[in-house]
């Protein structure tokens, strides 16, 4: 059976998390492509609510394995917390597979994001602090060779390799940023406690996905963050060092873009954005206000505020594309319940010229205006729509249009964050 990829369509924080678990339920493997610690998926199972930062979002299910493959990156402190967190609510965790080949974000990568976080001032470019850049730098530097998860399992290699990091790295937190050197010792006893929690899930993690493609058995490659947050085809220099877009799940995971099957790309019913970067629709009013609100839009991993704006369907257009998207899954459709109108940007002006794909120079972005179609709310509530029959003809109407601009059907919708209020097309 051909793999299924979830991607996140705009900027992350679609509900990636929810829609994996849904999918998860009849998987056999969840298997993370890409990212590290950065990301944050909440999955809500009643009156439970999890948060996920690296573990698959398909961990509440324990007959399905969650791998995070050779793409991801690996914060061992955040990853024994979190397997200790899931493990005090019984979800036993023995279900996790980590890649050998993943690299290891260390003590000294946080401390260099956050340093390098700090001394951009107001030209910071919104990192969670969590090393993800500094790792992944490291990764494609190659030499002193960054520290990949199979090197946790013997202590005389991760000593050399954490000397051979210091030697550089001391180098830049003092010269740099006056900033105290860090001893191997201290690095090797910060990581020692997490060692024995997450170094008996390492393996060959491509064999597992393998084996399962062929036993013909449901694979899901799950992305972090979102398309416009990757590091090519995103807002440079505002995205993340990794590859959320669909393309990056083959490179993450080994699996070949012949045997993906479907790409379901999570697209929010309006639209968020973390950090600095261009955001054409974004609304820096009561509106904009009122859906940080109603849809609860602060950071995961981070508190921070998330920015709010109206749906942009030159976005959707342009990750559908980017994406391969075979189906969209809109979630947080119900966040739109009391309002009367509702926009959507189904062109940029920009310079006068009316342009319905993302510019391939993202710097052009800052000029684009938005153009916008006006819509009928509902103004009901929609947390109880079972099927495509019980919503109202206006929200059929809004979903019709985004399937209009992305080219793409609805595969299904979510009116809440429980599992069971979802709508499947
Ligand atoms: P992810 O990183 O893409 O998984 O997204 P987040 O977990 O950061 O954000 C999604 C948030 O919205 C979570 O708190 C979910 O429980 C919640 N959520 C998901 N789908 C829906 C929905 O359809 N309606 C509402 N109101 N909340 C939702």
């Amino acid at each position: 059976m051909p793999a299924r990829v979830v991607v996140g369509a705009q900027w992350g924080d679609e509900g990636k998390g929810k829609i994996t678990d849904i999918l998860a339920e009849s998987a056999d493997v969840v298997v993370r492509y890409q990212g590290g610690s950065n990301a944050g998926h909440t999955v809500v199972v009643g009156s439970n609510s999890f948060k996920l930062h690296l573990i698959p979002s398909g961990i509440l299910h324990e007959s399905t394995l969650c791998v995070m493959a050779s793409g991801t990156i690996i914060d061992p402190i955040c990853l024994a917390d979190e397997m200790i967190g899931l493990r005090e609510r019984d979800i036993t965790c023995d279900n996790v597979r980590i890649s050998e080949n993943a690299h290891v974000i260390m003590p000294y990568h946080r401390l260099l994001d956050g340093l390098q976080e700090e001394s951009r001032g107001a030209g910071s470019i919104g990192t969670t602090r969590r090393g993800i850049g500094p790792t992944y730098t490291d990764k494609t530097r190659r030499m002193p060779r960054s520290i990949r998860m199979v090197d946790l399992l013997d202590q005389g290699v991760l000593r050399d390799a954490v000397a051979a990091q210091l030697a550089q790295k001391n180098v830049i937190f003092q010269e740099m940023y006056g900033h105290a050197p860090l001893s191997v010792d201290e690095v090797i006893e910060e990581i020692s406690g997490a060692l024995p929690i997450v170094t008996p899930y390492v393996t060959d993690a491509r064999a597992i996905i393998r084996g399962c493609l062929s036993r013909d058995e449901q694979v899901v490659l799950e992305g972090a963050q979102g398309t416009f947050l990757d590091l090519d085809y995103g807002t440079y220099p505002f995205v993340t060092s990794s590859h959320p877009v669909s393309g990056g799940a083959c490179l993450g995971t080994g699996v070949a873009p012949t045997e993906i099957g479907e790409v379901i790309a999570v697209v929010k019913a309006y639209t968020t954005r973390v950090g600095a970067g261009a955001f054409v629709t974004e609304l820096e009013d009561a509106t904009g206000e009122n859906l940080r609100e109603l849809g609860a839009e602060y950071g995961t991993t981070t508190g921070r505020p998330r920015r709010c704006g109206w749906l942009d369907g030159v976005a959707l257009r342009t990750s559908a594309e980017l994406n391969g998207a075979t189906g969209l899954a809109v979630t947080k459709l119900d966040v739109l319940d009391e309002l009367e109108t509702i926009q959507i940007a189904t062109a940029y002006d920009i310079g006068g010229e009316r342009v319905d794909r993302m510019p391939e120079n993202l710097d052009h972005m800052e000029d684009a205006r938005p153009v916008y179609e006006e819509m009928q709310g509902w103004q009901q509530p929609l947390g109880e729509c079972k099927k495509v029959a019980d919503l109202p003809a206006q929200a059929r109407a809004y979903l019709d249009r985004m399937t209009e601009l992305a080219d793409t059907a609805i595969w299904a919708v979510s009116v809440g964050p429980e599992r069971e209020q979802t709508v499947a097309f």
